[in-house]
């Protein structure tokens, strides 16, 4: 197998970065490709080389495989580095990659076919002796047909678009009037944003935590897992904080659940760094949601309790390398926890806020590692995923990693949009949370978006005195926030 030399990463903003930082160790000539609003960012000049792909839009840029391919095939890239989100995992993007020539970093494109839907998910894993959440394991096609399956599976219950992911496409019934209310719906919605009406039941876990495991394998059918992360902490369905490991993990369950995870591997030949998705109900039982065949979002936190580097992993298994370890050589120390810093206004429902960043100031530290993409000055528009960094923080126990990270939100100045830093040290402060008694319902349980406010406003007019003697341009955009803010105090 050739080794890659020269690497195309096709996305944008902390992880085009995280992936260039990495590729660069390993002597790797980095190549980026970005939009038009993106042409100043730092994924573009911390590349080797960089090609513009289109406008703003993501359909004319990033998501355009063409476009990247043709990129790809000028600037004589090796290998593709997809990232996550975007074209990630898109099928026909690997295949067509594969077929052109090129390395791509991460499975076969059958094993993210199988794994991109969740019902045929469900279909392969199921031999392999992964527990499955209770539901149908086929699409229903018919309102008769989900009443009685619902009458079989019992309320409340789930219906899932089997395309959906992002937290999107599911709904919950609690009885048979609304599931006949929804049904159609969900259908219709599933198959307008995600090109396929299939949807299926599943039993409603009450209270759950979300446990997702890591694993790695290589070309060579080694496995191994990477212990878990709890990312129990989300709204709408989507992550904000996550953790590894997770307090509620036993070594025993931990070890039943990294043998699930591999087995959901091996049921599509898996090769690279795969995320396998649990949910775990109060009796202590868990179940297979999903698969999730990248790199994601949250795998820093298990880089900080393994010492492994996960893009490096990722590289070494696509240049046809051996794992050259063992599962019990695989580390646990520490803990890490990760708050996904979101440009999103926590005290008007989590809604995405646009805006230049007047102020940008990163904590510093020991155990504070911080992800991003982005610049002092620069703008956070509407084109993209609203998540501007990835705070990290790793700390000898829990407790450490809770009070530096607190510690780390009071350093860390970010004025010009609104963000959930604010939001991350209420979590951190509520006493469920430092018990670890909370579960998926933890934001809509506990917090009240307008404690949040007065706490961001405390922040802000602290951070100010301390920037008050320089750079007048930015204390008077601050000055303009400040006031917005206390308006909607009076
Ligand atoms: P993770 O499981 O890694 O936490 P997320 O659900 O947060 O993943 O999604 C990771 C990235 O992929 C985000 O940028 C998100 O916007 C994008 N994404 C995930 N699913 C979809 C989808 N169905 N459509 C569009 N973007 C998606
Ligand atoms: P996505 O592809 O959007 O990430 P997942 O199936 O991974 O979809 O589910 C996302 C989140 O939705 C989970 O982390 C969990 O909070 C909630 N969820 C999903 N399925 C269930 C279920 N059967 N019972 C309770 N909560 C669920
Ligand atoms: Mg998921």
């Amino acid at each position: 197998m050739s080794k890659i030399n020269r690497l195309l990463i096709a996305n944008r903003g902390e992880i085009a970065v995280r992936i260039i930082r990495t590729a660069k160790e390993m002597g790797i000539t980095t190549i980026s490709i970005y939009s038009e609003v993106d042409k100043n960012s730092p994924h573009v000049y911390l590349a080797d080389e960089s090609y513009l792909v289109g406008d703003a839009p993501s359909s004319s840029s990033y998501l355009d495989m063409e476009k990247v391919l043709e990129v790809a095939k000028v600037s004589k890239a090796d290998a593709i580095h997809p990232g996550y989100g975007f074209l990630s995992e898109n099928s026909l993007f690997a295949k067509k990659a594969v077929k052109r020539g090129f390395i791509f970093v991460g499975p076969t494109a059958e094993a993210i076919e199988i794994m991109g839907d969740k019902l045929s998910a469900k279909k392969a894993v199921s031999p392999f002796n992964v527990p499955l959440v209770p539901g149908t394991n086929h699409p229903v096609k018919d309102i008769e047909e989900a009443k009685t399956e619902g009458d079989r599976i019992g309320f409340p219950l789930m219906i899932k678009a089997s395309a959906g992911g992002g937290g999107k496409g599911m709904r919950i019934a609690n009885n048979n009037k609304e599931l006949e209310e929804m049904f159609p719906r969900a259908v219709n919605e599933a198959l307008k944003s995600f090109g396929n009406g299939d949807v299926f039941l599943e039993k409603y876990i009450m209270s759950p935590r979300h446990i997702e495991i890591q694993i790695l394998s290589d070309s060579h059918g080694n496995f191994v897992h990477l212990h878990e992360r709890d990312c129990s902490i989300q709204r709408r369905h989507q992550k904000v904080m996550e953790e590894a490991p997770s307090g509620l993990l036993t070594p025993e369950v931990r070890a039943a659940m990294g043998k699930a995870a591999i087995n959901a591997g091996k049921s599509c030949d898996y090769v690279g760094a795969g995320t396998v998705e649990f949910i775990f109900d109060t009796s202590g039982a868990f179940y297979f949601l999903e698969m999730n065949t990248r790199l994601q979002v949250e795998h820093p936190v298990t880089e900080c309790i393994t010492g492994l580097d996960l893009v490096r992993e990722q590289l070494r298994i696509a240049n046809g390398e051996h794992l050259g370890y063992s599962q019990h050589e695989v580390g646990l120390r520490g803990h890490a926890i990760e708050l996904r810093v979101y440009a999103e206004d926590c005290a008007n429902d989590f809604a995405p806020d646009t805006g230049t960043l007047a102020i940008y100031k990163r904590p510093q530290g020991p155990g504070v590692r911080i992800d991003d993409g982005i610049e002092e000055g620069m703008e956070v528009s509407i084109h993209y995923d609203p998540m501007i960094a990835k705070l990290i923080i790793m700390g000898e126990t829990r407790e450490i990693a809770i009070q530096r990270m607190i510690r780390a939100i009071e350093d860390y100045v970010i004025v010009g949009v609104e963000t959930t830093l604010e939001f991350g040290k209420f979590v951190l402060n509520h006493p469920q949370f430092l018990d670890g008694d909370f579960n998926t319902h933890f934001v809509e349980n506990h917090f009240r978006s307008n404690e949040a406010r007065k706490g961001e406003y405390d922040q802000l007019t602290i951070s100010l005195h301390s920037f008050s003697s320089k750079e007048s341009k930015y204390i008077k955009d601050s000055k303009k926030t400040i006031s917005k803010w206390r308006s909607r105090f009076n």
